[in-house]
C-alpha cells in the first residue's frame, strides 16, 4: 500500500506540520480523502457486525430490530463525523482524524448494545478488540490510556452493576455459526489492521529515507557553488577558520593559495560568457583531480578561488601550486573554442604564529597581485 493509499499517515507532511507549516490546499484535500477512506472502513465494519446480528436474530437469540438499530447507530456516528470532517471543523484540531472522540463513541455504542442485547454480548465485546486495534494506529499513549480507562469503567458497570445475561450463544447450530463468525471476523479485522499498520511502517520508513536524502542534498547545495561544484565562499571561509585553529592548536604548517584566472574578462569578451562558465567549471574539475584528499578548494568570488592546504609548508605549497599552474596551462582548451588558452596566477601564503584569517588572506592576495604584476601564469609566495 503506497503513501497515497495510506490514511493516517504522510511523513513528509507530518514533518512540515511539526515545524509549524500551514497545510496547503493539496494537503487538506488529501487529508479529507483519507478521513473518508477511514469512515468507509468503519462503515464496512458496522455492516459486517450487523449481518452477524441478523444471523443471531434469525436464530432467535435477539430481536430482529437489533441489527438494523446497531447499523443505524454506527452510520449516524459516521455521518456526524463526516459532516465535521467535510466542513473542515476537524482541521482545527491537532488530531484532525478525531481518533479519540471516535473511539469513545464506538466503545459507547458497543457497551450500550451489550446492555440492550446481552444475549449477543460476545459480538459487541469482541468488536471492542477491533476498535482498540484501530485506535492504536494513530492514538497517543495518553488517548489510549484515557479510552481504556473509560472502557474499563463501562465494562465494570455493565458486569458488576447489572445482572444482564451477557452471553456467547451456542445453543443451536445457527447460533454456533453466528458466534464462530464473530470470532473469525474479529480476527480477520485485527489481521487486516496489522497488515495495514505494517504497510504504514514500511511507507514511513521509505519516506524517512527519502527525507534524509533530501536533507543531505539540501545541506550539500548550501555548501557548494552552483557553477563549479567547489565549496562556496561561506563554506571555504569556515573551513579556513577551522584549519587555522587546528594548525595553531597542533602546531602544524598550513598554506593557502588565492588562485585567479588570467585575463578572464578577455576570455568572456572573445569567446562569450557561456564559454567563460565552461572554463571555470573545467578549471575547478582539474583542480579537484589534482589535489590531495585533505585539501579544501572553494570559490572565493568571480574567477578567484581559495585552496587550503593543511600540513603544508611554504615550499611544498608553492610546488603544488606551480604543478597546478602547469597542468592548467597545458590543457587543450581549444576543444572549447579554437585558439582558447587559459592560465592562472596564484599567491601562496603560509600561516604565521598566532595569525588570523584576515591577515593570512591579505598576504596571499598581495602575493597574487605580485604574480599578476610579474606577467601572470606564475606563482608568487607571500613574505611571512
Ligand atoms: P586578471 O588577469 O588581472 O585577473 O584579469 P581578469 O580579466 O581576469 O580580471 P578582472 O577582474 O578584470 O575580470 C574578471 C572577470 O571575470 C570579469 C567577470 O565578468 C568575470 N566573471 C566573474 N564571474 C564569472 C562567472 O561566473 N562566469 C563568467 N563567464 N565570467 C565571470
Ligand atoms: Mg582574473
Ligand atoms: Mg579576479
Amino acid at each position: 500500500m503506497g503513501t497515497a493509499a495510506s490514511p493516517f499517515l504522510h511523513p513528509i507532511a507530518a514533518e512540515l506540520e511539526a515545524v509549524g507549516a500551514k497545510p496547503t490546499a493539496k494537503v487538506l484535500s488529501r487529508r479529507a480523502r483519507q478521513r473518508r477512506q477511514i469512515q468507509a472502513m468503519i462503515a464496512t465494519s458496522y455492516i459486517v457486525d450487523s449481518l452477524v446480528l441478523l444471523l443471531y436474530a434469525h436464530a432467535g437469540t435477539i430481536p430482529d430490530t437489533i441489527g438494523p438499530a446497531f447499523a443505524a447507530c454506527g452510520f449516524a456516528s459516521i455521518a456526524f463525523y463526516l459532516v465535521l470532517s467535510e466542513t473542515g471543523f476537524t482541521e482545527r484540531f491537532h488530531d484532525h482524524y478525531f481518533v479519540a472522540p471516535q473511539l469513545i463513541v464506538s466503545v459507547a455504542i458497543m457497551l450500550a448494545f451489550t446492555y440492550i442485547a446481552p444475549e449477543a454480548g460476545v459480538m459487541f465485546l469482541s468488536t471492542l478488540f477491533v476498535v482498540f486495534n484501530f485506535g492504536s494506529l494513530r492514538s497517543t499513549p495518553r488517548q489510549t490510556a484515557l479510552v481504556w480507562t473509560a472502557t474499563a469503567l463501562g465494562l465494570a458497570a455493565l458486569f458488576l452493576l447489572t445482572d444482564k445475561p451477557i452471553s456467547m450463544p451456542h445453543g443451536s447450530y445457527l447460533e454456533r455459526v453466528a458466534t464462530m463468525s464473530v470470532f473469525v471476523l474479529t480476527l480477520g479485522r485485527c489481521m487486516f489492521l496489522g497488515i495495514f499498520s505494517s504497510s504504514m511502517r514500511r511507507s514511513l520508513y521509505a519516506n524517512g529515507l527519502k527525507l534524509r536524502e533530501a536533507y543531505r542534498r539540501i545541506e550539500e547545495l548550501a555548501e557548494l557553488d552552483e557553477l563549479t561544484g567547489s565549496f562556496n565562499r561561506r563554506c571555504i571561509m569556515r573551513m579556513l577558520d577551522d584549519e587555522i585553529t587546528r594548525a595553531h592548536t597542533v602546531n602544524t604548517p598550513c598554506s593557502i593559495a588565492l588562485i585567479d584566472l588570467d585575463w578572464f574578462k578577455r576570455i568572456n569578451d572573445a569567446y562569450g560568457h557561456p564559454t567563460g562558465d565552461e572554463v571555470l567549471r573545467t578549471f575547478a574539475i582539474t583542480v579537484f583531480a589534482n589535489i590531495r584528499g585533505i585539501d579544501r578548494f572553494g570559490r572565493y568570488g568571480g574567477e578567484e578561488f581559495l585552496l587550503v592546504l593543511p600540513d603544508t609548508p611554504n615550499e611544498a605549497g608553492a610546488r603544488i601550486l606551480d604543478r597546478l599552474r602547469a597542468i592548467i596551462a597545458d590543457l587543450d582548451w581549444s576543444a572549447f573554442s579554437p585558439g582558447l588558452r587559459v592560465t592562472i596566477s596564484a599567491g601562496v601564503a603560509t600561516l604565521a604564529p598566532d595569525e588570523t584569517s584576515d591577515t593570512f588572506l591579505a598576504r596571499a592576495d598581495s602575493a597574487l597581485y605580485a604574480a599578476k604584476a610579474r606577467g601572470r601564469n606564475r606563482i608568487a609566495s607571500a613574505l611571512s
